[in-house]
């Protein structure tokens, strides 16, 4: 998961499971919690990521469909369509 220091501001990719893992540039410590106050475990870091990941597709997705129903070159149109399956194959 990313983190970033609340003291120094340092931030980077933290691979371990301490709840309170140290700053690797100022040493002090750094919650791993998240808004609620809950710990992040690293399977929650993925599916948050994962989501994200996938609301940006869906919103590639609406750009392309709009894109779609304007006029464009037959060329545009095929390549927009290529576009939209290997999206729709993603989601
Ligand atoms: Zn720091």
């Amino acid at each position: 998961m990313r983190l970033t220091c609340n003291k120094c501001g340092y931030d980077w990719e933290y691979k371990g499971k301490l709840l309170r893992p140290t700053c690797p540039s100022c040493k002090s410590t750094v919650n791993t919690k998240n808004r609620t106050g809950e710990p992040i475990s690293e399977p929650q870091a993925l599916i948050d990521e994962a989501t994200h990941l996938i609301g940006v597709a869906a919103q590639r997705l609406t750009v392309l469909n709009e894109l779609h129903n304007k006029i464009v070159p037959e060329h545009i149109h095929s390549k927009i369509d290529e576009l939209r399956n290997d999206i729709k194959k993603i989601l």
